[in-house]
C-alpha cells in the first residue's frame, strides 16, 4: 500500500471509510468474539495452536477433555505424548500438534515459571506460536490490542482496500495505521466473522452484505439478494433465524449448545 502522511486527504478518506466499515460490522456482529472456547490464557494459547488447518468448532470439541486432564502448562509438559495425540487427533496433524503443545508447555515451565507471557516478543519464541497466534492471545486473553491476520482477515483487508499486501506482517502494519489500537482486537474478530459468514474466498455474498455500500469490491461475488442469502453461513444461514436472534440477544456459545443449537457452518 502506498504510504501517506497524516494530512494526506486520500489517507483520511480511507481511514474514515475503514472506521465506518468497522462500526457497521460491529452492528452486524455485536456478538463477535474469539470463536475458540477458553477460560484463561493457557487454554487460549493451546486452542489457537490446535486450530491450525481445522475449524474452531472441532477444536472446541476436544479442548474440554484436554484441559480436564491437563489444566496447566506443568501438567501438559509432563503429559504422555501418545495420550495427547489421541485427544487432539480430531483436529488433524495430531502428531505435530501434540508435540507443539507439549513443547510449548515445557518452555512455559522452563522459561516463564509456567505462566503465559503477555509480550508478543516472548510469545513468538514458543514452539508452534507465530505472530497470528500471539496476537489472538494478547488481544483476547490479556486485553492487549492485537490485529490477527489470518486468511480471512488478509482477504477482506485487501477487498476493503485497506492494503494491497499479501504478507501478514505488512497487512497488519497497514491496517494498524487506519485504526486506534483500542479497536484492533474487536476489529479482528468482526472481520474474521464476516469472512466466515458472508465474504467468502470464492463467492462472496455481496447482495446480502451489511457493508456493501462502502466496499470497493462490491460485485466480486453474488449481487442478487435472494441468491446471495443462500450463500450465508453459520447463524446467518437461511433457516437459522432463531439462532441468530439468540446470538444478537447475547446468549453465549455454551448456552446455545446447551439449548441444542448446532453452531457449525
Ligand atoms: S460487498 Fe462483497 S466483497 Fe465487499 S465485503 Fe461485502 S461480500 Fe465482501
Amino acid at each position: 500500500m502506498a504510504k501517506a502522511t497524516g494530512s494526506d486527504p486520500s489517507l483520511l478518506a480511507l481511514k474514515r471509510r475503514a472506521r465506518r466499515i468497522n462500526r457497521m460490522l460491529g452492528d452486524a456482529y455485536p456478538y463477535a468474539v474469539a470463536e475458540l472456547d477458553f477460560t484463561n490464557a493457557f487454554e487460549l494459547l493451546v486452542a489457537t495452536v490446535l486450530s491450525a488447518q481445522t475449524t474452531d468448532i472441532r477444536v472446541n470439541a476436544v479442548t474440554p477433555a484436554l484441559f480436564a486432564r491437563y489444566p496447566d502448562a506443568r501438567s501438559m509438559a509432563e503429559a504422555d505424548e501418545e495420550t495427547l495425540q489421541d485427544i487432539v487427533r480430531p483436529t488433524g496433524f495430531f502428531r505435530a500438534k501434540a508435540a507443539s503443545i507439549k513443547a510449548l508447555s515445557t518452555r512455559l515451565v522452563d522459561e516463564f515459571d509456567g505462566e503465559v507471557p503477555n509480550r508478543l516478543e516472548d510469545l513468538v519464541t514458543l514452539p508452534g506460536v507465530g505472530r497470528k497466534t500471539a496476537n489472538v492471545v494478547l488481544g483476547n486473553a490479556f486485553g492487549i490490542p492485537g490485529i490477527t491476520v489470518d486468511t480471512h482477515f488478509g482477504r477482506l483487508a485487501r477487498r476493503f482496500g485497506w492494503t494491497t499486501e499479501k504478507d501478514p506482517v505488512k497487512v497488519e502494519a497497514d491496517v494498524a495505521a487506519l485504526f486506534e489500537p483500542k479497536d484492533w482486537t474487536p476489529l479482528s474478530n468482526r472481520v474474521v466473522f464476516h469472512g466466515r459468514r458472508v465474504c467468502h474466498a470464492r463467492t462472496p455474498a455481496c447482495g446480502a452484505c451489511p457493508v456493501a455500500q462502502l466496499c470497493p469490491s462490491y460485485g466480486e461475488g453474488e449481487t442478487d439478494p435472494a441468491k446471495a442469502r443462500k450463500l450465508l453461513k453459520y447463524e446467518l444461514a437461511p433457516g437459522r433465524e432463531e439462532l441468530h436472534a439468540r446470538m444478537m440477544a447475547a446468549e453465549t456459545r455454551a448456552q446455545l449448545r446447551a439449548a441444542g443449537f448446532g453452531l457449525e457452518a
